[in-house]
């Protein structure tokens, strides 16, 4: 039986973080605020497996008020979602992935992040996909008060 999930993900642009997404340490003027990392994209991609996995979501397996995330590597919490997957008898099969962002330019970093998501979920490279667009300077994303993720995951329950 295949099932499909799909996430999304918002976090706003702060002064003095770093902005990791998908990982990668981006250079730029400001990062995203948030009780971890803040890595929309890896949050979107978890919301996505948790999606197809008809699971708890993860503001419920990793609430913002537990002191246990602040600051978390969103990979390390992603390699656990990709484990519980499995304990729960799901195969990752695919996942696609987008980020809107106004700035900072994306395409430089996008094999770093593929290769940094499959590794978390100890999938092939060639399993995922991430890609990056602007929103023409329309809405919040064009303000570029923040930058948006969305993912969708196809899992296998075996
Ligand atoms: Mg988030």
């Amino acid at each position: 039986m295949l099932r499909i999930g799909h996430g999304y993900d918002v976090h706003a642009f702060a002064e003095g973080r770093r902005l990791i997404l998908g990982g990668v340490d981006i250079p730029h003027t400001r990062g995203l605020d948030g009780h971890s990392d803040a890595d929309v994209l890896a949050h979107a991609l978890m919301d996505a497996l948790l999606g197809a996995m008809r699971a708890e979501d993860i503001g419920q397996l990793f609430p913002d008020t537990d002191p246990a995330y602040k600051g978390a590597d969103s990979l390390k919490l992603l390699a656990q979602v990709a484990n519980l997957a499995r304990e729960r008898g799901y195969r990752i099969c695919d996942c696609d992935c987008t980020v809107a962002a106004q700035a900072p330019k994306l395409a430089p970093h996008r094999q770093a992040m593929r290769e940094n998501l499959a590794a978390a979920m100890g999938v092939p490279v060639d399993s995922v996909g991430v890609k990056a667009t602007t929103t023409e300077r329309l809405g919040f994303v064009g303000r570029e008060e923040g930058i948006a993720a969305w993912a969708v995951a196809l899992l296998e329950q075996v």
